[in-house]
């Protein structure tokens, strides 16, 4: 709806015209324009007095101000002819917004600041809406796109660190890795491609096992399985078979197909590092990458998606699923507390509560988890 503009009555003011130190008396009248308003100066003082039009752009209008915080005089500069000062900065306002001039944006939202809240509260309402539910929708999506290449670099680079900090070569006689191994590789035979989160995802698995962090497996980016002989000792001396441990090989392969840790990086990525991507900076990308790796805590909804893929996948291998329950269940009892190695770093908290926490196993033993 446009608002009708009527020329304002004119105003008095004194013109300084930049040649001569002597005010001249003007009149000054605001009229519409195709660009804003502009300035018409007829000058008092002299017999032959002429107007003289400035068009909007030749004005260096001074900045609006809230009702309350008016100066006591105005100065407009008209640049080669000089200034004119107004001392009804009140008047001279009525004035231009007759002339059709909108109000700042500062001074609307100053006047009108519940709308400003409005916007505010909408615009945080929507930056959490888009943390909660929009990033790691994009990560999942944009995880498509990520070479498996990619992954398995950044993997190498991961598993170095975690190495070096907590990891020994494993004690396990090579005959019983072998054997591990080759369940494992069977497991992996059953793979049906209806189990996939990503049809087209071929991950490179690779089992291995090391020492050290207690009781315990975890799964990289890519498909590298890491085992640790704790957890082969805590099966054999609950007196569980393979089986238990193969269930926990299914759950970390659940973490791989569901690409779990490629999206907590993408996520972080669309958070972080978009810019560093955008400056071409792919060195603190892939160290960025590879802190997130060893420092991420799997959500417990990837818990979840794991736990139910393991069972699906020991269901379809027909492998039983209760020695794994059962397993995960004595760790978690015999492991309430911090692994004792866990330096208060978030790579050894994730680890030490990573296989298991006592409701995940009593929803493994249930079967109540999955739909
Ligand atoms: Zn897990």
């Amino acid at each position: 709806m446009a608002e009708t503009v009527s020329p304002a009555a004119p105003l008095r003011a004194k013109w300084f015209n930049g040649r001569s130190s002597r005010a001249r008396e003007v009149l000054i009248v605001l009229e519409p324009g195709p660009k804003g308003p502009a300035l018409r100066l007829h000058v008092l003082d002299l017999a032959h007095a002429a107007s003289r039009r400035f068009e909007h752009d030749e004005v260096e209008w001074p900045p609006q101000w809230s009702a309350d915080r008016a100066p006591e005089r105005l100065t407009i500069a008209l640049h080669e002819h000089g200034s004119i000062e107004i001392d009804q900065p009140q008047v001279w306002q009525q004035a231009l917004a007759a002339a059709g001039a909108r109000p700042g944006l500062a001074q609307r939202m100053q006047t009108r600041w519940p709308v400003l809240l409005g916007v505010l509260a909408f615009a945080i309402l929507g930056l959490l809406a888009f943390y909660r539910y929009g990033t790691p929708w994009a990560a999942a999506q944009l995880s498509r796109h990520v070479p498996l290449e990619w992954e398995l670099g950044i993997s190498q680079e991961a598993l170095g660190q975690i190495e070096q900090r907590w990891l020994k070569p494993s004690q396990l006689a090579p005959e019983r890795q072998a054997a591990l191994r080759a369940s494992f590789d069977d497991l992996l035979r059953q793979l049906d491609p209806k189990l996939k989160r990503y049809p087209a995802y071929r991950p490179r698995y690779e089992l291995l096992f090391r020492r050290g962090l207690g009781p315990n497996a975890f799964a990289l980016p890519g498909g590298t399985l890491v085992m640790t002989d704790e957890l082969v000792e805590s099966a054999a001396k609950a007196g569980l078979p393979d089986d238990a441990l193969l269930g926990v090989l299914a759950h970390e392969i659940g973490h791989v197909e569901h690409r779990h840790g490629t999206r907590l990086i993408v996520e972080q990525g669309v958070l972080n590092v978009g810019l560093g991507l955008a400056l071409g900076d792919v060195s603190s990308v892939v160290s960025l990458a590879s802190t997130v790796l060893t420092g991420l805590a799997y959500r417990r909804q990837h818990e979840t998606e794991s736990d139910c893929f393991a069972l699906a996948l020991m269901t379809r291998a027909q492998k039983p699923t209760a020695p794994m329950a059962e397993l995960l269940l004595g760790l978690s009892q015999e492991h309430g507390a911090p692994a004792p190695q866990a330096h208060g770093s978030t790579m050894a908290d994730w680890l030490s509560t990573h296989p298991a926490t006592p409701q995940r196993a009593e929803q493994l033993k249930a079967g109540a988890l999955c739909r």
